[in-house]
């Protein structure tokens, strides 16, 4: 690492567990700035806790990904269609 990259680490401010949390899914999808990027791995990297949620939540992604399609419970998607009825919203 060059000195400016160490300068911009110094300087760059620091990410609080709140604002890891709402990067979460755009780390995840790549879609972070560089410097965000950066500031999000520096908090990963100090804060157990939000580590053990990137992997968790990162695992979980993959599991769904394995799988494929999973299908919903019947409950649920009659509760969801009921949902968006009530609401004026679908097919009906
Ligand atoms: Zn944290």
């Amino acid at each position: 690492m060059n000195i400016l990259d160490r300068l911009r680490n110094y300087f760059r401010p620091q990410l609080t567990c709140a604002d890891a949390n709402a990067f979460i899914v755009d780390y995840l999808e790549k879609e972070l700035d560089q410097d965000t990027n950066a500031s999000f791995e520096a908090h990963v990297g100090k804060c157990a806790v939000c580590a053990r949620f990137l992997d968790q939540y990162s695992t979980t992604i993959d599991l769904c990904k394995s799988e494929g399609k999973i299908a919903a419970p019947p409950e649920l998607v009659e509760s969801t269609l009921d949902f968006l009825r009530d609401r004026g919203i679908g097919r009906d």
